[in-house]
């Protein structure tokens, strides 16, 4: 592993006319697919990149077809907005009527892709009770990783990535409020999964965090620890003989990293995709003592 300091010069501008907050596209989903079976091939985790593909894509077969969940009334998000919080933070709001129906759906839809005992371990979320969904969707949302069931959790993650990512679209960024902290999504308050360097447009060379549950972008320059807001001493960590095209940005103050992945390297990277794909980089940067601030629902700790 090799580290390099950044210098001032690549440290954007201040904010200014540049976009805050990226809105989920309508394909993130399909982008997020495509991706994932790009990076399959050859790849170590290539069934488990394979199986999360398909995944996506039945995320977006789910979007397309616009899942249950309207958005907060206008004086809750005019509420909001003054006073700087999140409007679709899940504690603020009922869980989408429907979304049961959505996990047991992607759960089926995946299962004939798993071994007999994957597709076992899917089964108490096909047969449970709602309340129990339910339990499961609050430790995921919770990040209480400790206590959630970790084969069921990337299609409950899923599953409301979904709903979420449904309601963060018919939101217009002149309803959400910057945040006084970059660590958490200005839309929903959840944790980012990564970053990303996004290329083209107004967004050329800027970097988002991408939102865990809701699929929002937000900016953040660089060189600058989105978990604990120190700009000194950050320390950029990649593979040895990778392309840089996915770093861990590290912070002394806080001793955590965040990935960052570089669209200017390909232009096909996906903040997520790219993550699951890097998971060798999370090992070293746990080797070097440092702790993910990031949070991907599609690999949580114990997962298979
Ligand atoms: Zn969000
Ligand atoms: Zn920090």
């Amino acid at each position: 592993m090799t580290t390099t300091l950044l210098q001032p010069g690549q440290i954007e501008a201040a904010a200014g006319s540049i976009p805050e907050l990226r809105l989920p596209p309508a394909d993130v989903f399909l982008t997020r697919a495509r991706r994932l079976e790009q990076l399959a091939e050859g790849h170590a985790l290539a069934d488990y990149l394979r199986f999360v593909a398909r995944l996506a894509r039945a995320q977006q077969d789910l979007l397309d077809a616009g899942p249950a969940g309207g958005l907060p009334p206008a004086e809750r998000l005019d509420q909001c907005r003054a006073y700087g919080m999140p409007p679709l933070a899940p504690a603020g709001l009922p869980r989408p009527a429907g979304w049961h129906g959505t996990a047991r759906q992607l759960a089926r839809t995946v299962q004939p892709l798993l071994t007999p005992a994957g597709q076992a371990a899917l089964q108490p979320l096909v047969d449970g009770a709602d309340a129990w969904l339910d339990e499961q969707a609050t430790r995921l949302i919770e990040n209480d990783t400790e206590h959630v069931n970790a084969a069921v959790a990337p299609i409950i993650g899923a599953a409301l990535q979904a709903h979420w990512t449904h309601l963060a679209r018919q939101l217009d960024s002149a309803q959400v409020a910057r945040p006084e902290h970059p660590n958490l999504c200005p839309v929903c308050g959840s944790h980012p999964v990564s970053s990303v360097v996004r290329i083209g447009g107004a967004e050329n060379g800027l970097r988002y965090l991408h939102c865990a549950l809701c699929s929002s972008e937000w900016h953040v320059v660089r060189a600058k620890c989105s978990n604990c807001d120190n700009t000194r001493g950050i320390v950029y960590h990649h593979l040895e003989g990778s392309d840089n095209g996915v770093r861990a940005e590290s912070c002394p103050e806080c001793r955590t990293y965040l990935k960052i992945v570089h669209q200017d390297k390909n232009p096909q990277a996906d903040p997520v995709a790219d993550d699951l794909a890097s998971l060798a980089l999370d090992l070293l940067m746990d080797e070097t003592g440092f702790v993910r601030s990031g949070v991907n629902w599609y690999l949580i700790q114990g997962s298979p």
